[in-house]
């Protein structure tokens, strides 16, 4: 993909863990890749065809001066997160910061951390049965949206079921989120089961009832296996509560292993009901 490269941009800022490194400042030097198509702005010579670097530039100064972070790793996350959300244009960040003034025993010539960010497009399945589900759904939509690095852009009808499972319990609100997010798959992981947290989540009865839930059904067209982490989600199939709304968002989806589009598994899962 076509790129605007930003080299050495010399900023004198106050990161480390050190109190005097706070205190004093140093120089940091920052490289920036921006990932865009540009044939657009090279066919029409047009400033708003394209990312205007100067003020890219502008962004990452004061990203970085605008906060004093320990780790040059919480830095260069800032500003990625900045310049992806500022800039719509942008479908991916390279970003490294140098720090040649590192306070360091030893004889080098610069210490630097290099983070790559990109946009994802995520379906995140909510169900609800405990508490006030409407309003756990609703307060969990918010503390997503309030995270920088990630943004809910279209939400599915919020739909009341009867329990999966087999457990005796009340039914459930559930829906989809169409999301975008910078985050990689075991961090929204992570940054989802807080969500959770947030909302009295407490994991006990599997299947049970529960204040929130949130499963990551598909990320871009991944698939992925760790030990905590199945994507796309391993039961999604089966479940038409998780399919019905999933197919009122996108309906010809591929699910990137069978290729069987979402409104596709919609019908197998309903007529497998039928013959029930
Ligand atoms: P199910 O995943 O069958 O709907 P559940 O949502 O009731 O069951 P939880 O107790 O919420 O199960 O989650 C158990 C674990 O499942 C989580 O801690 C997480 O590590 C793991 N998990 C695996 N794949 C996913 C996924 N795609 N989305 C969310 N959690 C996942
Ligand atoms: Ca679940
Ligand atoms: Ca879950």
């Amino acid at each position: 993909m076509d790129r605007i490269k930003i080299q050495e941009l010399k900023v004198f800022a106050h990161h480390g863990v050190f109190d005097f490194e706070k205190e004093k400042g140093q120089n940091f030097f920052v490289n920036a890749t921006l990932f865009l198509p540009l044939q657009k702005a090279g066919r029409t010579d047009a400033l708003e065809e394209t990312v205007n670097y100067a003020a890219v530039c502008d962004d990452i100064v004061n990203e970085m001066q605008g906060k004093n972070y320990d780790l040059i790793e919480a830095a260069a996350e800032a500003v990625c997160v900045c310049l992806l959300n500022k800039y719509p244009r942008l479908q991916q960040v390279d970003l490294e910061i140098r720090k040649p003034e590192a306070p360091l025993d030893a004889d080098f010539s610069s210490v630097s951390v290099y983070i790559s960010r990109k946009r994802h497009r995520t379906y995140i399945a909510f169900g609800a049965n405990l508490g006030d589900p409407l309003a756990q759904i609703s307060a969990a939509k918010e503390a997503i949206n309030a995270d920088g690095s990630c943004k809910i852009l279209r939400s599915s009808e919020i739909i009341k079921t009867t329990p999966y499972g087999g457990v005796e319990q009340d039914d459930f609100y559930n829906g989809v989120w169409e999301t975008e997010t910078y985050l990689e798959p075991e961090e929204l992981l992570d940054f989802l089961h807080r969500v959770e947290q947030t909302q009295g989540r407490v994991r006990d009865v599997v299947w049970g009832p529960r204040t929130l839930d949130l499963d990551i059904l598909l990320f871009d067209r991944l698939v992925y296996e760790s030990e905590r982490l199945f994507i796309p989600h391993r039961d999604m199939k089966n479940r038409d509560f998780v399919l019905e709304p999933l197919a009122s968002l996108t309906p010809d989806l591929c699910h990137p292993v069978t290729g069987q589009t979402i409104i596709e598994m919609l019908g197998e899962v309903k007529e497998r009901h039928i013959c029930k």
